[in-house]
C-alpha cells in the first residue's frame, strides 16, 4: 500500500504574523517558513504505518513555489521515500489543489491520502473534504487514532465533547489533528539522504489542472489590540470595580 501525504509550506507556527500596512495580506518577506504543522503529523503517522509493515512507500507531494522543495526535503528526512513539487507561482485555493490532488491520486493510486486537517496560512480545513468529493471516496476527518485494518482503515475523529469512531473502505482519505502522533525530528544523516531521494517537479497544466483564483482577499486586518489591565488594592476594590461595571 501507498501513502500520498500533501505538505504545504506555511509561514512557522512560531512567527507572529504582520499584516501588510495596506491591508492586502499577510506580509511574507524575510518570514521563516516551514512545513504546516498538521502535515508533519501526517507524515509522521505515514511512517508509523510503514514501519509497522502496513505501507510500503510514503509519496509527499506540495503544490507551490520553488522553495516549496525544502518542505518536501524535511518530509524525506522524517521518512518519505519520494516527493513530487507542483510548482506554481501564486498562492493556489484549496480547490484546485484538490484538484490537482485528485490527478496525483489517479497516477499513484494510493490506499490513503494523509492531510493535514487544515493549514495554518489560510485555516481553510476545506483540501481534504473536496478531494474525497471530486474523488468519491470515504473521509476520516480530524483523526485523533488511525489503524490500518486490512482493506479498511479504523479512525477516531475528534468531534466536540468526545471521539467518533469511524471504519472507511480503502483507497480512503484522512485528515490529521493536533493529538495524532508528536512528529519526530529529522536526524542529521537523514537529512543528508534526504538529498538524494528522489524528487519530481511537475507543473498544474502537466494535470489540466486551471488554478486561476475565484475569490479575492478585499482586507486583512490585526485582531483588536486588548486594552491593558489596572492593579487594585485589595479584594475589597476589586469587588468595588466589578459592582461598578455591573457584572455582579
Ligand atoms: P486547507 O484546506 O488549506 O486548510 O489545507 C488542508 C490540508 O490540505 C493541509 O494540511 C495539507 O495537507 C493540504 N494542502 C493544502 N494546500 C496544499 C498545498 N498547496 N500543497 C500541498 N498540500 C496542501
Amino acid at each position: 500500500m501507498k501513502i500520498l501525504v500533501p505538505v504545504k509550506r506555511v509561514i512557522d507556527y512560531n512567527v507572529k504574523p504582520r499584516v501588510k500596512a495596506d491591508g492586502s495580506g499577510v506580509d511574507l518577506a524575510n518570514v521563516k517558513m516551514s512545513m504546516n504543522p498538521f502535515d508533519e503529523i501526517a507524515i509522521e503517522e505515514a511512517i508509523r504505518i510503514k514501519e509497522a509493515g502496513k505501507a510500503e512507500e510514503i509519496v509527499a507531494v506540495s503544490v507551490g513555489p520553488a522553495k516549496a522543495q525544502e518542505t518536501l526535503r524535511t518530509a524525506l528526512a522524517m521518512g518519505a521515500d519520494r516527493a513530487i513539487l507542483v510548482e506554481t507561482d501564486e498562492d493556489v485555493e484549496p480547490l484546485a489543489v484538490a484538484k490537482i490532488l485528485k490527478a496525483i491520486a489517479e497516477e499513484e493510486q494510493p490506499g490513503l491520502v494523509m492531510l493535514g486537517k487544515q493549514s495554518i496560512s489560510d485555516d481553510s480545513n476545506q483540501t481534504g473534504q473536496m478531494l474525497a468529493a471530486l474523488m468519491g471516496r470515504p473521509q476520516g476527518t480530524f483523526a485523533n487514532t488511525v489503524e490500518v485494518d486490512g482493506d479498511s482503515v479504523v479512525v477516531k475523529r475528534e468531534i466536540d465533547g468526545g471521539l467518533e469512531t469511524v471504519k472507511l473502505t480503502m483507497p480512503a482519505i484522512v485528515t490529521t489533528d493536533l493529538r495524532l502522533n508528536e512528529p519526530r525530528y529529522a536526524s542529521l544523516p537523514n537529512i543528508m539522504k534526504a538529498k538524494k531521494k528522489p524528487l519530481d517537479t511537475k507543473t498544474p497544466a502537466d494535470f489540466g489542472v486551471d488554478i486561476a483564483p475565484r475569490l479575492t482577499t478585499t482586507n486583512v486586518s490585526e485582531p483588536p489590540v486588548r486594552q491593558a489591565g489596572e492593579k487594585v488594592e485589595d479584594v475589597a476594590a476589586l469587588v468595588e470595580k466589578i459592582k461598578a461595571l455591573g457584572i455582579a
